[in-house]
């Protein structure tokens, strides 16, 4: 019992030291989410619904408008750019995976898919010669000639799309 007494400031000060650990400013991280809509220009958006100033001819402002009516700013990333370019996709529901960082509405895309007909379709482009798969819309690293956009179920068993 002697030695607990003796012990107990340590005890005390171990404590402070553990919870004062978790409290200083807590770590902002980024939220990872999977969302249902689609692709919109949000100039065009906001001077639909607030009357914002906007020039005929404009620079789009691309981002998601989900189901439920929420906007997020799309990064322009590799994985992203074929949302920023093939203007097919902005006609499809999407479900895009990515994260939002804190305090934003900034969304990094890392997946896509589209829904058809209540089914989730993987979006990719190809080169049926080089049997190459990229991420965006442009020529074949290997052939140079221009890849097709491939909308397909998910869940098929060959990873080689029939022509
Ligand atoms: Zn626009
Ligand atoms: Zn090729």
């Amino acid at each position: 019992m002697r030695n607990f007494k003796r012990l107990l400031p340590l005890f005390l000060i171990l404590i402070l030291l553990m919870s004062g650990a978790k409290s200083p400013t807590e770590k902002l991280e980024p939220k990872n989410v999977e969302l249902r809509g689609k692709i919109v220009c949000l100039a065009e958006e906001m001077h639909t619904h607030y009357k914002v100033e906007l020039f005929n001819k404009h620079d789009h402002l691309y981002g998601v408008k989900t189901a439920d009516g929420k906007y997020y700013t799309l990064l322009r990333t590799s994985l992203a750019e074929a949302l920023f370019v093939d203007e097919r996709l902005h006609e499809k529901d999407l479900v895009i995976s990515g994260r939002v960082f804190p305090k934003t509405q900034l969304l990094e895309v890392t997946r896509f898919l589209s829904i058809r007909d209540g089914v989730l379709h993987d979006l990719y482009y190809y080169c049926d010669t080089c049997y190459i798969r990229t991420v965006a819309p442009g020529d074949c690293d290997c052939c140079q000639a221009p890849v097709v956009l491939i909308e397909r179920p998910l869940n098929v068993d060959s990873t080689i799309p029939s022509p």
